[in-house]
């Protein structure tokens, strides 16, 4: 079991009590009437729609891998590409969203290729910034299979930056994470960026 974690206890009802209230503030300090037909029960979605966003808080590495990875001798990348991430910037609790694409050098074992989304989510659906996200990807993936690298490439689009500010509609942000291999060999990198489609690991 995951540790307890507030936004989960006794399935939320002890989250939504705190939430509700203060988002029904907030709705007031923007100007509008919390009690007009559209807004009345918006207190109440935006928390539940939060536990939601947020689910990562209450997911556990060990648990969600748990029964998962198998003893193999198979030794060829294993690549896992345009996994669909969601997550929340926690600078302005505004989503972001992309792709990730994830890759591993097995060292006599591997995971359940469906367990590697659900890693991804474990860390994106929290307060996020996209470099952390990438890591932490990475590391969860390295530590588990203790293989020979992992590879992490997210590419994404920031409301925050598409809605305000610069305004750069069609800028993604990519950052990328490797261990091991990747790291040291240039041609398991390239290997890699081959796969997903890249010609390097900048943004283009
Ligand atoms: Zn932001």
């Amino acid at each position: 079991m995951a540790e307890a974690h507030p936004l989960f206890d006794d399935d939320g009802a002890t989250a939504d009590a705190r939430i509700a209230p203060m988002v029904r503030d907030l709705i007031e300090a923007l100007g509008e009437d919390p009690s007009r037909e559209g807004l009345r029960r918006t207190p109440q979605r935006v928390a539940s729609t939060l536990r939601f966003l947020l689910g990562g808080y209450e997911l556990d590495l060990d648990q969600v891998v748990n029964g998962a990875v198998y003893a193999e001798s198979y030794e060829e990348m294993v690549v896992v590409k345009d996994i669909e991430v969601y997550s929340l910037c926690e600078h302005h609790l505004l989503p972001f969203y992309g792709r990730a694409h994830v890759a591993y050098l097995p060292r006599g074992r591997i995971l359940g290729l469906s367990k590697i989304p659900r890693v991804v989510d474990i860390y994106a659906r929290r307060l996020q910034v996209q470099e952390r996200l990438t890591t932490q990807v990475a590391d969860a993936l390295h530590g588990v299979l203790q293989p020979h690298g992992v590879a992490v490439v997210i590419e994404a689009a920031h409301l925050c930056m598409m809605m305000r500010g610069v305004q750069k509609q069609s800028s993604a942000a990519v950052t990328s994470a490797l261990t091991g291999a990747y790291r040291s060999d240039e041609k398991s990198r390239a290997e890699f960026l081959s796969l997903i489609g890249r010609s390097s690991l900048s943004a283009h």
